[in-house]
C-alpha cells in the first residue's frame, strides 16, 4: 500500500475537485475534511471517498456553489437548506453560524436539509471546542439507502445514524466522543471489502438474519448491526433518536427509497460554557476529570484507559510523522481519475 505525506493527498484532491469546476473555496473546504479524516485514522471517510463524490457531482446529486439558504431564523435557532451542495461546506457554515449565535445568546440550535455527505462529524464540533464552546451534531440518512437493522429485526431501517460531542479541556486532544450509532460506520464495510479483511464478529448479519465476518455478506442484502452486541437495543435506541432529530426534525422524513440522493440531514447544538461557568475552570476540570478517569489500572488485555477523542489525536501525531497510507484499490481509482482529468502535472510528485 502506498504512503503520502497529508500535504500530499491534499493537493490530490483539491485539483481533482477543481477539474471538476469546484472553487478554490469549496475544494480546499472539502479536500481539508477529508484529509483530516485520514489523519486520525478514520480512512472510511478520507480519499477513498473522492471518486464517489466525483460520480455525485456528475450526476447532480453534489451541487458545487450551491446557494446556502436560511429559510427560518430565529435568534437562538436557523432551519438551514444546503441545495444539494457538499455537506462539508453547508455544515461548516452552519456551525460558524451557530457558534456565532451562541457567543451572544448562550445556546444555539441549527437544523440542516438537501445536502450531501458530511464525512467525518468530529471536525464540526471541533470548530466550536476551539471556541471554548462545548457542540453536539447527528446526522442521518433522510429517506435515502438504509444500512442498520433494528434492534431484534434483520431488514435494514435505519442510516448509520452518527452522533458527536465535543468538549473544551485544557488537554492536548479534543475530547471528542465522534460514533456511528451502528456497530461500526458502513465505510468501514467497504474499507474491509476493498482491502480483502474480513470483518470482526458482532458487525454484520447476512440476509437471512445469521452472524457473518465477511463483508460480501453486506452487499449481498445483509446489515449492519446497532452498536451494543447484546445490548443492541441500547444502539438502536440512539440511532432512533438521531433518525428522529437529523431526519424528522429537519422534515426530510424517513423511510426507505433506494434511488433517492444521499442526503445527510444534520441537527446541530452549541453551547457557550462561559454562560454556564468559566470557561478556564471548566477547561481546568475537564483534564482532572480525564486524567482521574485514566488513573484506572487496565484491564486484562488493555495497557492503558484513552480518553474520549484520544486515540484519533494519537493516530493525527504518528500519521503526520509517518505518512498515511492508501489502500491499493483506492490509489488505482484516484490514480486513473488524475489521468482522466489531466491534473498529474499540476498535483505534481508525492
Ligand atoms: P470508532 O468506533 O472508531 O470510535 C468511536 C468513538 O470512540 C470515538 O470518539 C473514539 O475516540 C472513541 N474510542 C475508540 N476507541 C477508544 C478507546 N480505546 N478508549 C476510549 N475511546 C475510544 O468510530 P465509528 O463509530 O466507527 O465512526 C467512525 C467515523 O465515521 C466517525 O468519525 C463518524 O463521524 C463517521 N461517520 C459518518 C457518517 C456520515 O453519514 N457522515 C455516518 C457514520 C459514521
Amino acid at each position: 500500500m502506498p504512503v503520502f505525506t497529508p500535504e500530499y493527498l491534499h493537493k490530490v484532491a483539491y485539483q481533482i475537485y477543481r477539474a471538476k469546476g469546484v472553487s478554490h473555496d469549496e475544494a480546499e473546504v472539502v479536500a481539508t475534511h477529508q484529509i483530516k479524516a485520514n489523519l486520525v485514522g478514520h480512512d472510511s471517510h478520507g480519499v477513498i471517498h473522492i471518486r464517489e463524490y466525483v460520480e455525485r457531482i456528475d450526476r447532480g446529486h453534489i451541487v458545487p456553489g450551491a446557494p446556502f439558504v436560511v429559510e427560518k431564523e430565529a435568534p437562538c435557532t436557523a432551519v438551514i437548506n444546503g441545495n444539494w451542495g457538499f455537506g462539508f461546506v453547508v455544515t461548516e457554515r452552519a456551525m460558524r453560524m451557530a457558534i456565532e449565535k451562541a457567543k451572544t445568546h448562550g445556546v444555539a440550535a441549527i437544523t440542516i436539509h438537501f445536502q450531501s455527505h458530511i464525512g467525518r462529524l468530529g471536525d464540526y464540533p471541533t470548530m466550536a471546542v476551539q471556541e471554548g464552546m462545548i457542540a453536539m451534531i447527528t446526522a442521518d440518512s433522510g429517506a435515502g439507502p438504509k444500512a442498520v437493522a433494528p434492534f431484534g429485526g434483520r431488514g435494514r431501517r435505519l442510516g448509520t445514524n452518527p452522533i458527536c460531542f465535543g468538549m473544551p479541556s485544557d488537554l492536548e486532544g479534543t475530547v471528542l466522543l465522534d460514533m456511528a450509532t451502528s456497530a461500526v460506520a458502513a465505510g468501514k464495510i467497504s474499507l474491509a471489502r476493498s482491502r480483502g479483511e474480513q470483518v470482526p464478529p458482532g458487525w454484520l448479519i447476512d440476509k437471512d438474519g445469521n452472524p457473518t465476518t465477511d463483508p460480501e455478506d453486506y452487499r449481498a442484502g445483509g446489515a449492519i448491526l446497532p452498536v451494543g452486541a447484546d445490548q443492541g437495543h441500547k444502539g438502536y435506541g440512539l440511532s432512533f433518536m438521531v433518525e428522529i432529530f437529523s431526519g424528522l426534525l429537519t422534515g426530510l422524513g424517513f423511510g426507505l427509497d433506494p434511488q433517492a440522493r444521499h442526503n445527510d440531514g444534520v441537527f446541530i447544538a452549541v453551547f457557550n460554557v462561559e454562560h454556564f461557568r468559566p470557561l478556564d475552570e471548566f477547561k481546568k476540570e475537564v483534564k482532572e476529570f480525564a486524567e482521574f478517569v485514566k488513573t484506572s489500572p487496565p484491564a486484562a488485555g488493555f495497557t492503558e484507559v484513552l480518553y474520549p477523542g484520544e486515540p484519533e489525536y494519537r493516530t493525527e501525531q504518528t500519521r503526520r510523522r509517518d505518512g498515511i497510507f492508501v489502500e491499493d484499490e483506492t490509489w488505482e481509482q484516484i490514480t486513473t481519475m488524475m489521468k482522466d482529468l489531466k491534473v498529474e502535472a499540476a498535483v505534481g510528485q508525492p
